[in-house]
């Protein structure tokens, strides 16, 4: 059984972007509401791995803040800045749609350090693999924006921390419903993180994460975007990990694997218009702890990013955590409400876009060519 290890932080938690709709704080047209991104839900979902005895098989850590020196891996001093800032005046938009409370900064930090302190624990041999269950999440933040709920890039900078650490190459799978822009700014140029996304073609931010978008200057060709149309579901998800995603890492060669672990793909979820269940990301995530066994010695760290459903997200968590402690999935009460509905199954436009990137996209196509 592997030695996994847990991250996370009372004061994650305590991170709150105010009362809102959706995303979008009150204003004109916008009456008061709980956000659907409060972090409550988070402690439901430590509660849930916990109630399920799940936990027992981790080796619980608390992380420390990041550092400056940490931060600055990816943002500069002026982005930090701002979120400290906004932070201690106790509300107010520290960028685009990325507003604060109090508690804001100092939760920021905590998922940067959770991400850096576990990919760091697993180079170095202290745990095969980790879970950091944090917020605010990362993948939208730019390096010099905080963008839509993200503050810093918890995972952008793990990845760099890794290669101060001395991992060379670091392969980073994002499979939260919603593009990484932030991820993949930060490494564009970079031949030595792959950056491959997963996500609902045209969803967020707009006209981000095309299929066209490989990479460029030296990082040409290792960045990979798989736009899955809305309504995709289990068997197209598992499509591209087994077709796409797990080839793209062989052909990578990575020493470390970052997953921007997201789980707003999810089938209940109001931010997006995926059908994917506990099942799916149970087996998405023991399909990468095995592509992990055979090209990095099972170095692997999964990130929490985004969930919005408070009443899935939860259950969401759950089959991420068991598959990450090698235990089977879990019973899912709210399975058959999704997996009875018709787009489970892979449709042909939903393939299309698997085959299109099998035969064009440059890492995957690498060798084929006479
Ligand atoms: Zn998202």
């Amino acid at each position: 059984m592997p030695n996994p290890a847990w991250y996370s932080h009372e004061i994650c938690f305590w991170h709150d972007p105010g009362p809102g709709s959706g995303y979008v704080p009150v204003g004109p047209g916008v009456e008061p509401l709980r956000q659907f991104a409060v972090d409550p839900d988070l402690r439901r979902a430590e509660g849930l791995v916990r109630a399920s005895g799940v936990l027992d098989h981790f080796t619980e850590v608390t992380p420390e803040p990041a550092t400056d020196e940490d931060l600055l891996l990816v943002h500069s001093a002026d982005h930090i800045g701002r979120i400290e800032a906004a932070s201690a005046q106790g509300a107010g938009d520290a960028g685009v749609y990325a507003h604060v409370n109090y508690h804001s900064a100092q939760a920021a930090r905590l998922a940067v350090g959770a991400c850096v302190q576990s990919a760091l624990a697993v180079l170095d041999g202290r745990f095969d693999r980790a879970y950091c269950l944090v917020r605010p999440p990362g993948h939208h933040a730019e390096p010099d924006r905080a963008m839509a709920l993200c503050l810093y890039n918890n995972v952008a900078v793990a990845a760099r921390a890794a290669q101060r650490h001395g991992a060379r190459r670091v392969m980073v799978l994002d499979w939260d419903v919603h593009h990484g822009n932030g991820i993949q700014k930060a490494f564009y140029e970079d031949p030595n993180v792959l950056y491959v996304s997963v996500h609902q073609e045209g969803l967020f931010p707009p006209a981000s994460g095309l299929v066209t978008e490989t990479g460029s200057g030296d990082g040409a060709g290792t960045t990979l975007n798989v736009p899955l149309p809305a309504g995709s579901g289990h068997d197209a998800y598992l499509a591209a990990m087994a077709r796409l995603v797990q080839p793209a890492a062989r052909a990578f060669g990575p020493e470390l694997i970052l997953v921007a672990a997201g789980v707003d793909a999810g089938g209940h979820d109001p931010m997006g218009r995926m059908m994917c269940t506990s099942r799916t990301f149970h087996a998405m995530t023991t399909m990468m702890c095995r592509t992990a066994e055979e090209l990095t010695g099972g170095r692997i760290v999964f990130a929490h990013e985004g969930g919005y459903s408070a009443w899935y997200q939860p259950m969401l968590v759950l089959g991420t955590a068991a598959a990450v402690a090698g235990l089977p999935e879990p019973r899912d009460p709210f399975l058959h409400s999704l997996e009875h509905l018709p787009g489970q199954r892979i449709r042909p436009h939903q393939s299309r876009v698997i085959e299109h990137l099998e035969s064009h996209h440059p890492l995957l196509t690498r060798g084929r060519q006479a």
